[in-house]
């Protein structure tokens, strides 16, 4: 006989642990109890040797699905005689936060065949859940996670609900968002209140109309994706001319009909987070043109709440569905962040929903829907928020604890406490006052959950960005991290490793340490410090910020750099869209230098590019010129050839861009096929990366390359750089854990904050 005292600690809570370790306990003879503390779980275990070995092996090599065992540490303990069974005890909650919070999970297979079997006490009931499943983090105010500290406070369970969760032997043993029709949350409309919810709001969506529906992390703005009215209603309303809409789809045989669906794919689709995955559209969707214009690539999503499977089946045989898709954005004005609450909503959206489908379990803290695409090696974020987030990313050492601000745009934060860095949800373009609220909640939100003491803050070095001036205001000390240099840093922390690498951070632009705009640069990195070794000649951008949202303003740069005042002369598709007296005011500028900066910026050269071959002439979202030139170049055939352009210069080098770019024009104007030479321009991009990877190998001898930055979420680019370096002889690693996009850049942030302190 033995008795053993266990810790475990990592995703333990909220995720079916205890009954898991109940039930083991009691298949393995052993006697003793388990309870959640504010660290994890605690327990003690008293049996045969074998039976303890075979109990802790299980606990380690086989938890249930959701958890995450971090650690397990065990101390032997003096057996205790007359002990009978095995015991889950109330939770203490004392001491130190530590223990994990578990995202939101997307309905389990076993409530979902509850949801639909008529015999079963919540069939139809729109709320069921289990330890395996349901809402976590969205329903959280505080540690551990137990009813009380979450949004179910407000609901007391019928006796079968609570029968259910005082045992121990069932899926819902301590499932905190356990409910039923008769004691849990409630449907409820908010225009015609006397219609039954999900009936009602089934017929509304079949008749075209626009109706919000409360989710789990926010609302959802829905309506048909197969019929180009409601879809072209709801741009206008939410004043979104051409950003694409993503899209529920009831299935996957739904989905088979609007993309071409590869097994990666498939297997995103199906993942417990229920991201929106960018897929191939099918060339016969059936869908609204409307939805993704110009793109060749259409988000979807998985029902994932038991509300979303009633929308699409409710009263259906099994694999039919009401809907083929439905379009499902996120309730949000352009810039504002996600609305929670009915009263919101009904303010922002009210005239333009025919009604809103809301309930009374409160969300506590809003989470978008994630984003995921993949290229051919694998998947990467474009957005990392529901069902990961607030998972802990792994840092490469401990350090202070360091509140990280990021950028600007597509905004994230993080949090560090020892070794882990929590990277919020998607937060959004901070610029306005409603997001940077929202931004200021979530960073107490998350030091409140963790109980962390931050002593430093570490921010952007732009000194305009609104991040950068809050970290100024905080009474801390401030950690100034270049842009680019923590986009680098965030491929480095999630591989734990401390450098040096060679960086290619290709963005939009950030600031840089000479206070020009950068994004195109060549670095030589490692966790705390870098090296410029390298960037893409300069880009002119006629009137500043206009010149990001009006991409032919680069194009003209970009001819008047090459040939004068001759420029306007050119037989272009650019100048047949852009009316005549605007390009010669333009061009006056350009030639006398007015209200012009320059930006190494490749994102900002795929702008000029994009609007050369007459495909965008000015954005309507971000990344949107770029988006359909990738789109563009995905219909031509290879092999594709690289277009001329040298390095010159000494350190840093310019990889001279212009050669390509005149020669792109004379394609242009000879009247190429303009698939073919947006598929060359790629081409020519992952040849400028790696000669300018070879050229610091000659001097460095490092053959480690980390790629990351908004422009890396092109998945021809990143295929086609990949595929190079690797010939070449280079390792290559891209962000696998966080976007390359700016939502990155706080965890970046957190990488250098932890490694730069500790060294000095
Ligand atoms: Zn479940
Ligand atoms: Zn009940
Ligand atoms: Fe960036």
């Amino acid at each position: 006989m033995k008795r053993l005292f266990v810790h475990v600690d990592g995703v333990v809570q909220g995720v079916g642990f205890r009954p898991f370790v109940y039930r083991l306990a009691r298949e393995h003879g052993l006697t003793g109890w388990v309870k959640n503390t504010a660290q994890g779980v605690d327990l003690e275990v008293q049996g045969r040797e074998a039976g303890l070995n075979a109990f802790i092996d299980s606990l380690r090599h086989k938890p249930p699905p959701l958890s995450q065992v971090k650690s397990l540490r065990r101390v032997d303990q003096d057996i205790r005689t007359g002990e009978k069974g095995f015991t889950v005890l109330e939770s203490s909650p004392q001491g130190r936060t530590t223990v994990l919070i578990s995202p939101d999970i997307t309905i389990c297979p076993d409530c979902l065949r509850e949801l639909f079997d008529a015999g079963h006490r919540k069939h139809l009931y729109p709320f069921i859940n289990c330890t395996n499943c349901g809402p976590r983090y969205s329903i959280i105010r505080a540690l551990p996670y137990d009813r009380v500290h979450t949004s179910m406070a407000a609901f007391s369970m019928c006796p079968p609900c609570q029968a259910e969760y005082d045992d121990p032997g069932d899926r819902r043993f301590h499932a905190q968002p356990n409910g039923c029709a008769r004691c849990g949350p409630r449907l409820g409309l908010v225009k015609n209140t006397q219609a039954d919810p999900l009936p009602h709001t089934i017929s509304l969506l079949k008749q075209g109309r626009i109706v919000a529906i409360k989710g789990i992390g926010g609302f959802h703005i829905a309506c048909r994706a197969d019929l180009t009215e409601p879809v072209k209603r709801l741009r206008a309303n939410k004043r979104r001319r051409q950003k694409p809409f993503a899209l529920m789809v009831p299935d996957l045989d739904h989905a088979r009909r609007i993309a071409r669906l590869t097994q990666q794919d498939i297997t995103l689709l199906r993942h417990r987070a229920a991201p929106i995955v960018l897929v191939k559209k099918h060339p016969d969707c059936p869908l609204s043109p409307l939805i993704a214009p110009n793109l060749d690539t259409i988000g979807l999503m998985l029902p994932y709440t038991p509300l979303h499977h009633l929308l699409f089946r409710l009263g259906l045989p099994p694999g039919q569905a009401h809907f083929s898709a439905l379009v499902m954005t996120s309730a949000n004005r352009r810039g504002r962040p996600l609305i929670k609450e009915e009263q919101a909503l009904l303010e922002a959206f009210g005239d333009e929903c025919a009604d809103i489908l809301g309930h009374d379990r409160a969300i506590v803290n809003r989470i978008d829907d994630s984003v995921i695409a993949a290229d051919s090696a694998g998947p990467f974020f474009i957005r990392r928020s529901r069902g990961f987030a607030p998972l802990p990313l792994a840092l490469p050492q401990a350090g202070k604890a360091t509140l990280c601000l990021g950028a600007e745009k597509t905004n994230t934060i993080a949090v560090t406490q020892g070794r882990h860095a929590f990277l919020s949800g998607y937060i959004g373009d901070v610029k306005t006052l409603e997001t940077f609220d929202y931004m200021r909640e979530t960073a107490s939100t998350l030091q409140r959950l963790y109980a962390v003491d931050f002593t430093q803050v570490a921010c952007d070095m732009h000194p305009r960005y609104e991040t950068s001036r809050w970290a100024g205001s905080l009474g801390l000390p401030v950690l100034k991290v270049q842009h680019h240099h923590a986009h680098i840093a965030s491929v480095l922390g999630e591989r734990e490793y401390p450098g040096p690498v060679i960086g290619i951070a290709f963005d939009g632009t950030g600031y840089g340490t000479d206070a020009t705009g950068w994004g195109g640069e060549i670095l030589c990195a490692d966790t705390r410090a870098f090296t410029r070794e390298g960037f893409l000649s300069p880009l002119a951008l006629p009137g500043g910020d206009r010149a990001v949202k009006e991409p032919y303003r680069i194009a003209l740069a970009c001819l008047h750099h090459l040939y004068g005042k001759q420029a306007l002369a050119k037989d272009l598709p650019l100048f047949t869209t852009c009316e005549g007296p605007g390009l010669r005011v333009l061009m006056d500028m350009l030639e006398k230098g007015l209200h012009t900066v320059q930006a190494t910026s490749a994102g900002r050269l795929f702008d000029a590019v994009s609007s050369l071959l007459g495909l965008c002439r000015v954005i309507s979202y971000q990344g949107q010129a770029a988006m359909e030139l990738e789109a563009a170049a995905h219909s031509a055939r290879p092999p594709f050839r690289s277009y001329p352009f040298h390095l010159t210069g000494g350190t840093p080098f310019e990889i001279n861009t212009w050669p390509m770019v005149a020669a792109i024009v004379e394609d242009v104007e000879a009247g190429r096929a303009i698939p073919a030479i947006a598929a060359d321009f790629h081409r020519t991009l992952a040849r400028m990366v790696t000669a300018a990877c070879l050229r610091v190998r000659d001097t460095r001898a490092m053959d480690r390359v980390a790629l990351s930055g908004g422009v890396l979420q092109n998945r021809l680019l990143r295929d086609l750089a990949r595929q190079d370096l690797t010939e070449a002889g280079f390792t290559v690693w891209f962000n696998q854990v966080v976007p390359p996009g700016d939502g990155g850049i706080a965890y970046g942030q957190a990488v250098v904050a932890v490694c730069r302190e500790a060294r000095d």
